[in-house]
């Protein structure tokens, strides 16, 4: 029998992983809080938005107008001299294949999705720190408008980002080497022709260690950014794009864009977390490095983990077992059977592309497993 608690579960972080787990596990029969420091969800905007149709499927959100700014219908890869290469799906299917979302409105409908399932949502409230009770619940620390308050409950979902404090309250390495960490910057831009296509380009004389992109995002709008690893290059990611406006092979059709807009953040292409699970404690989403480390893409990883957790933890609590790290290590071994293993294999092929020497040779490599991933019969398809 568990002791009586106000939530079963606090959920940090109403993201794309938070607000699933938060979903998934109210359906389940748990009573959950969901916290999230912000006062607006998904603002400011850190993030392109991509997302494929496949992974709003699997976890059942439907893509609303709400939401979606722009259809894609399949990829264009250009390798550093642009030369292209077209992956065009509308050839073999007639839905599209993925979508740009706005993720201010993406994260609000899916906290909105958590409400519904009977999830309770607290914004402007952090999470500072938790401290285990002897009878088997833990105590969560929270500042809410400014005022600290406490909840009790059984476990606490870390989904609180790339920069997870979570995982450091229970001693879990966090902290992510600069050498993989991707720093992103991209402009909000119109006047921009798009091709209902995402375009992606490699090659380090454009963004050493990652790639840059250029997306449709609707009403006339594009978005076009890049990701470099800075232990690659003495220059910023914002010194790179504005290069790559300039004197790319796309610098004609990029030269009419009218900024409206200036995003950036940090990308996590690291390895997953060995340890992902402590006593009362389970990290999913970017806080665990659920991200593929190939693209960069984190919403479909984060989704997907956030639809692991809630499923175990709705599971977990209607037994008796304690939530010790030991038995809250079942949600990782979950995870890894149905995602992770696949993640490992992207982390280690990206490893092996920059554990090579020659850097027209890494450049090659890059773009051919790019262009491979985004192939229709690719392995990592699902991923
Ligand atoms: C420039 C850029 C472009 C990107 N483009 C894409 C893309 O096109 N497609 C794609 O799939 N991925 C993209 N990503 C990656 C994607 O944004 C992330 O992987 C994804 O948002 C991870 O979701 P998450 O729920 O784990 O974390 P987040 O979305 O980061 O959510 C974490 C939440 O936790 C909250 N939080 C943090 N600490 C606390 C605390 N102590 N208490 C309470 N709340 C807290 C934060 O406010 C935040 O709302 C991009 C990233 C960047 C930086």
């Amino acid at each position: 029998m568990r002791a009586n608690v106000d939530y079963d579960l606090v959920v940090v972080g109403s993201g794309p992983a938070g607000a699933t787990a938060a979903r998934v596990a109210a359906r389940g029969g748990l009573s959950v809080l969901l916290v999230d420091k912000k006062q607006e969800l998904g603002a400011p905007i850190q993030c392109s938005g991509a997302v494929s149709a496949n992974a709003l499927k699997e976890v059942g959100v439907r893509p609303e107008g709400e939401f979606v700014l722009d259809a894609v219908h399949g990829f264009v890869t250009y390798d550093a001299d642009g030369t292209e290469e077209i992956l065009d799906y509308r050839r073999h299917r007639d839905e599209p294949l993925g979508y740009v979302v706005d993720r201010r409105r993406f994260d609000r409908h899916l906290a909105g999705l958590a409400e519904q399932a009977g999830a309770e949502l607290w914004l402007k409230t952090e999470a500072t720190g938790h401290t285990p009770r002897p009878d088997g619940t833990t105590e969560v620390h929270l500042t809410r408008l400014g005022r600290p308050v406490s909840v009790t409950a059984h476990v606490v979902v870390g989904a609180d980002g790339v920069q997870s404090q979570v995982g450091r309250w229970a001693g879990i390495q966090t902290r992510i080497k600069l050498k993989e960490l991707a720093s992103c910057f991209q402009f909000v831009v119109e006047g921009v022709e798009t091709r209902g296509l995402l375009e992606i380009v490699t090659g380090e004389r454009w963004a050493p260690g990652g790639y840059a992109w250029l997306f449709p995002k609707g009403h006339g709008h594009a978005e076009v950014g890049l990701g470099v690893a800075r232990t690659m290059t003495e220059q910023d990611a914002r010194w790179h794009l504005e290069r790559f406006m300039t004197d790319s092979f796309l610098a004609d059709r990029l030269k009419g864009a009218r900024i409206v807009e200036v995003q950036g953040g940090g990308v996590p292409l690291a390895a997953p977390l060995k340890r992902q699970a402590a006593d009362h404690i389970v990290l999913i989403g970017d806080a665990a490095r659920h991200v593929n480390p190939i693209t960069g893409g984190g919403i479909h990883t984060a989704l997907r983990a956030g639809t692991i957790a809630g499923t175990f933890l709705a599971d977990f609590l209607a037994g008796d077992l304690p939530p010790t790290a030991e038995h809250l290590e079942g949600c990782h071994q979950q995870w890894l059977a149905e995602l992770g293993t696949t993640m490992w294999k992207l982390y280690d092929l990206k490893t092996g592309i920059f554990r090579e020497r020659d850097p027209a040779r890494r450049d090659a490599l890059l773009h051919a497993t790019m262009t491979g991933y985004f192939r229709p019969d690719s392995e990592y398809r699902k991923v």
